[in-house]
């Protein structure tokens, strides 16, 4: 067998599909963001700025954050040191899980490397804890959720995004005595809308399903202190599990949940992607608990936030643009092709110094390729007038679809 061969044939059906995933080199100025330096092949650099980060408030760059993580490094240094279960639990990590827990009015947090890796080891094993389990899971969910739900073994349902109705239709027909888990998403990152989470819980209540709720593009962002949509809506004490992630508005990496003590607990003891990997640093947990304290008391970044994606959606709309008219701080400009898509994202860059990553499938379905714009408190209106000109251009230039 060539196996080379096998290889280069799978990287050129990707071309083929115009789905193969270029990488953008590029160094983050703190103190200074959206703005970037891009490092091309030939050695030069470009200055851009940044259109699609997930630092959603530009907490990566926060004076709290940077001094927090100065001075674990001093403290601690690099490194966990191994395993939770083997010398790496350190205090920090312990007392960013009081300080989730409290986020989420739960008993208990478990911190995580990852968003994605808390998904799949908790959905996972969920359903390995729960004999006979069915996992209802939307359509739309995130490839991490995804995985957690094939990796539990469980019979799985998909039901129609967003849809209560399919979402009771299914667990209808579903034996009342068998246990189920309902997991979703509250902010959907690609179209930017919300799923109707009251009625999600009134159904798991009915009929005796636990929820599972994906806030990863909401912690931070929603809630009087940045516990998420299901903060902002009083309905935390009706989810079973939250999960988030420290690495989007939060700004640095890792990810978590909150539950019950027994429930999180069971986590703790029995998930292998939380108990067979190095533990978070504690420099990164240490970013992380300043940079989630600081969002608790302080308003001011999700005010802005939501008057600066308020504000572009409204400079978009008014030049005729494609924009998806969500109801969150994500603003989608529909491209409707793939090939169109990345030639937008070229130009966009090459010619203009704006970094906006073409988003295709899989990410999204075919034919509803886009751009996904991340407007943060740091892009001010000389940017915004500065993107929307260059959209403009490059719209004629490709002869886009313009707004219906
Ligand atoms: C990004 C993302 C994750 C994974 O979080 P990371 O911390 O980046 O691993 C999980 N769920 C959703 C919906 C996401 O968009």
């Amino acid at each position: 067998m060539n196996y080379e061969h096998v290889f280069a044939q799978a990287i050129q059906s990707l071309k083929d599909e115009n789905r193969y995933r270029v990488f953008t080199e590029l160094g983050r100025h703190a103190g200074n963001f959206p703005k970037a330096t891009r490092h091309l092949s030939s050695g030069d650099t470009q200055e851009v700025t940044i259109w699609c980060s997930n630092d959603y408030l530009g907490m990566g760059q926060h004076p709290d954050v940077l001094t927090a993580i100065k001075d674990a490094t001093d403290r601690y240094g690099a490194g966990a040191g191994g395993t939770r279960n083997i010398s790496g639990n350190t205090h920090v990590i312990c007392e960013l899980e009081r300080e989730l827990a409290d986020l989420h009015g739960k008993e208990s947090a478990l911190v995580f490397t990852s968003g994605f890796v808390s998904n799949d080891a908790t959905l996972s094993t969920l359903g390995k804890l729960l004999p006979d389990c069915v996992i209802l899971s939307d359509e739309l969910n995130h490839a991490s959720m995804i995985d957690g739900v094939r990796h539990s073994g469980c019979e799985k349902r998909i039901f129609r995004h967003n849809d209560a109705r399919d979402l009771e239709e299914k667990l209808k027909s579903i034996d009342p005595s068998r246990p189920k888990i309902i997991a979703f998403e509250s902010v959907y990152s690609m179209d930017g809308d919300i799923s109707p989470i009251k009625e999600f819980c009134d159904l798991a209540d009915k009929y005796g399903a636990m929820t599972y709720l994906d806030e990863v593009h909401a912690v931070g962002l929603y809630g009087p202190r940045g516990g998420g949509v299901a903060e902002r809506e009083g309905l935390m004490d009706r989810i079973t599990i939250m999960e988030g992630t420290l690495g989007k508005a939060f700004g640095v990496v890792g990810g978590f949940i909150t539950s019950s003590r027994n429930i999180v607990d069971s986590i703790r003891s029995y998930a292998s992607g939380f108990i067979f990997t190095t533990t978070l640093s504690p420099i990164m947990s240490a970013g992380a608990l300043a940079s989630v304290r600081h969002l608790k008391k302080s308003q001011l970044e999700r005010d802005q936030h939501q008057e600066r994606a308020a504000t572009l959606k409204g400079l978009l709309m008014d030049a005729g643009l494609p924009v998806l008219p969500s109801v969150t701080h994500i603003v989608p400009v529909m491209v409707y092709d793939a090939n169109l898509c990345k030639q937008a994202s070229d130009m966009l860059l090459e010619e203009y110094g704006i970094y906006l990553q073409p988003i295709n499938y899989p990410t999204v379905p075919r034919g509803e390729e886009r751009l996904r714009i991340t407007p943060t408190p740091f892009h001010d209106d000389t940017m915004m007038s500065e993107l929307v000109a260059a959209l403009k251009d490059v719209w004629g230039r490709l002869d886009l679809r313009q707004a219906a």
